[in-house]
């Protein structure tokens, strides 16, 4: 649960300090014929904060990850706190919950699953080259 929140924010703040940033533009703008020393202020504060929010973003994730490790330590989805396969240090392979469909790697880090090769290793079924499934089906249509 505690995980899911730090997740969400963790995926959110990039945004958030977007549009914080943004709206702090237009604010400067809107002030530049009201209030001039106004739009110097928002500005250099805007410049000042920047790095905090960097480092902040940083502070946010690691935790996230430091959290998502340990419940993977533990042999849980961080998720959904189901069963999850362990996955050994260094392994390129996320380890892919069974019941949420999470996907985490080895840092903790958060993954999205349909890029794994798992998905992409498929049998190869176009090499049969039988045609006479498409004359079939196109019967069956009534073409
Ligand atoms: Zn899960």
């Amino acid at each position: 649960m505690l995980y899911r929140i730090a997740a969400a924010v963790n995926a959110t703040y990039g945004l958030a300090v977007a549009w914080t940033y943004i709206a702090a533009f237009v604010l400067a703008l809107g002030m530049i014929f009201i209030f001039p020393p106004g739009t110097l202020l928002v500005f250099f504060i805007g410049l000042a904060s920047l790095g905090l929010a960097v480092a902040l973003g940083k502070v946010i994730d690691a935790i996230t990850r430091s959290m998502a490790r340990r419940s993977m330590a533990s042999g849980r989805c961080p998720r959904c706190r189901d069963v999850l396969a362990l996955i050994s240090h260094g392994d390129e392979s996320p380890a892919i919950c069974a019941l949420c469909g999470s996907a985490f790697t080895s840092d903790g880090g958060e993954t999205i699953a349909s890029e794994q090769p798992h998905f992409v290793n498929q049998p190869e079924d176009d090499d049969r080259n039988d045609e006479s499934d498409v004359v079939a089906d196109a019967h069956l249509a009534g073409r």
